[in-house]
């Protein structure tokens, strides 16, 4: 027979705590063995290998069959550790993934333990009173003022889902006789009408992924056009709604502060004003661009973000807190009441009367685990300035690797960065690319050089396609900064690191050496 006692105890217990406490040290051996094996941003070897590590930890045909034992969980974090891909490595540009502060990391430890949840008063009374305050610091924030609300979600797509929701429903309200809320009671069928979203090209895929969850179809996304560094042209707008049939409603107009490429700031003022004028809701995602607000030079690339009637926005990028770290705030609380939910099991109605109310009616989801805790720790412990400091860091840090990009002859500059990204992409050596097909094989090389550089464990790149010179879209690489202390020394080496990678693969066929396809999208 098995003790299970002997070897999982409820962490919150005694000798829980106890046990919590060996196995914090064992993990603490595992991160540091980790990152001194490593030897780079992700250990070599690529898929395969990473298939095979799985295997070794999870082995046998029915893994749970097997013995439990203490042993196996800190095998499996020495490989968990051993091949995590780590954020804090300054060759780690791939993703808009942060390492986060020591004070989020032991919060999630101890929201961890405790598993607190806000979904109803006693699941969590401390955790609701900490989203509720966090929510009304960070509509202050933005310049919102008492109306406003919101509430934590699991990432950015997620609260551009539930502000085009709150949209939705607020514009078809009294489209097509139908009452107040009833959209979300009585469903789509018969409006009579079509409703549309505006958002620009550049805009995050979740906006189009967000209309069709929402019934209203990815094709009433409607496509404004963006100007050379992506940002939405106001005027195009206004073009497009006064081109609208008339059984056409736009229900929002969704501008991107810090686009997932190029960092681009739509001009949030013009289109506050368009929305304004013609009583659109106005939606912001911020989820990337919201690490301005915190610098004070890079602050004015938000100003008008007051005037949304909804923002998302990840902590878990700028910010620096464990996802999920995202937020949805509204303008107006009164939005939110499509959300509004009575359980008569878990928020009743005379139990909210005398105070004990949750924040079941402010979200998607049920159970929902505290992420205000760990955003409020590692707030207090960065404060204001320091999260401007952090910020300002990775802008010049963007900075300095275009400046070298562009002075160099082995990689081609895209265009300036406007926050912490940098686009570009390797140059050939002459007489490398087959003079009939430069552009495919410039494709394909630098998308070989983006899987060697991860393969070999070396540097995490990013790829995007933008126009090339004769405007057809290609794939470029991309770098990411999002770590504070990366010094000018690290982008140097990891300059240098591509181009040598870069160099190697041109004189190879690119996609011949087991990393690349022969062909890119
Ligand atoms: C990252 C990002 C998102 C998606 O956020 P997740 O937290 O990854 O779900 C949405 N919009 C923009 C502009 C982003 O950069």
């Amino acid at each position: 027979m098995i003790d299970t006692g002997r070897n999982a105890a409820l962490a919150g217990r005694p000798e829980g705590l106890e046990q919590l406490r060996e196995l914090v040290e064992s993990a603490f051996g595992a991160l540091h063995d980790a990152s001194l094996k490593r030897g780079g941003p992700v250990a070599p070897g690529g898929p395969q290998a990473a298939v095979a590590a799985v295997r070794r930890i999870l082995d046998g045909d029915d893994f749970l069959a097997d013995r439990p034992s203490a042993r196996r969980v800190t095998d499996l974090f020495d490989a968990y550790a051993h091949w995590a891909a780590d954020l804090t490595h300054p060759s780690a540009v791939s993703r808009m993934q942060c390492a986060p502060t020591a004070a989020a990391a032991a919060a999630e430890l101890l929201a961890a333990v405790l598993n607190q949840s806000l979904h109803s008063w006693e699941s969590g009374p401390f955790a609701l009173e900490l989203e509720r305050r966090l929510i009304g610091e960070m509509a202050s924030w933005v310049g919102f003022g008492e109306q406003a609300s919101g509430t934590l979600t699991p990432g950015g797509s997620i609260s551009n889902l539930m502000g085009l929701l709150l949209s939705r429903d607020h514009a078809l309200r009294s489209v097509g006789g139908h009452g107040p809320g009833e959209v979300s009671q009585s469903g789509l069928l018969g409006l009579g009408v079509r409703p549309l979203i505006l958002c620009s090209a550049a805009a995050h895929f979740s906006i189009a992924r967000a209309a069709g969850f929402l019934g209203l179809g990815r094709d009433s996304v409607i496509i404004v056009p963006v100007d050379d560094r992506g940002r939405m042209i106001p005027h195009e707008a206004r073009r497009i709604l006064d081109g609208l049939a008339p059984d056409e409603v736009p229900v929002a107009l969704v501008a991107t502060a810090g686009t997932t490429d190029h960092g681009s700031f739509d001009p949030l003022p013009e289109l506050a004003a368009i929305a304004a004028d013609r009583g659109i809701w106005l939606h912001v995602d911020a989820a990337y661009g919201i690490g301005a607000l915190f610098s004070p030079t890079l602050a004015p690339l938000l100003d008008g973000l007051d005037r949304a009637d909804s923002i998302a926005f990840d902590l878990h990028k700028f910010g620096w807190t464990p996802a999920s770290s995202s937020v949805l705030l509204v303008r107006d609380e009164q939005h939110l009441r499509c959300l509004s939910q009575q359980a008569v099991y878990l928020n009743p109605t005379d139990d909210e009367a005398a105070g004990f109310t949750a924040l079941l009616g402010t979200s998607m989801q049920t159970t929902r685990r505290s992420d205000a805790f760990k955003i409020a720790a590692s707030l207090l412990t960065l404060g204001r300035e320091g999260m401007g400091a952090w910020v300002d860091a990775c802008h010049g840090q963007a900075r300095y690797a275009a400046a070298r990009i562009a002075a160099g002859t082995d990689l081609d500059l895209v265009a300036e960065p406007l926050l912490s990204t940098v686009i570009f992409r390797c140059r050939p050596p002459a007489g490398a690319a087959p003079a009939a097909d430069a552009s495919a094989w410039n494709s394909v090389w630098n998308a070989a050089v983006r899987r060697k550089l991860m393969a070999d464990g070396r540097a995490l790149l990013a790829r995007t396609k933008v126009p090339g010179p004769d405007g057809e879209p290609q794939v470029h690489l991309k770098l990411v900064f999002l770590n504070p202390t990366t010094t000018e020394d690290d982008i140097d080496g990891l300059l240098a690191d591509i181009a040598a990678v870069a160099r190697e693969l041109a004189t190879t066929a690119p996609g011949a050496d087991g990393v690349g396809s022969g062909h890119s999208d």
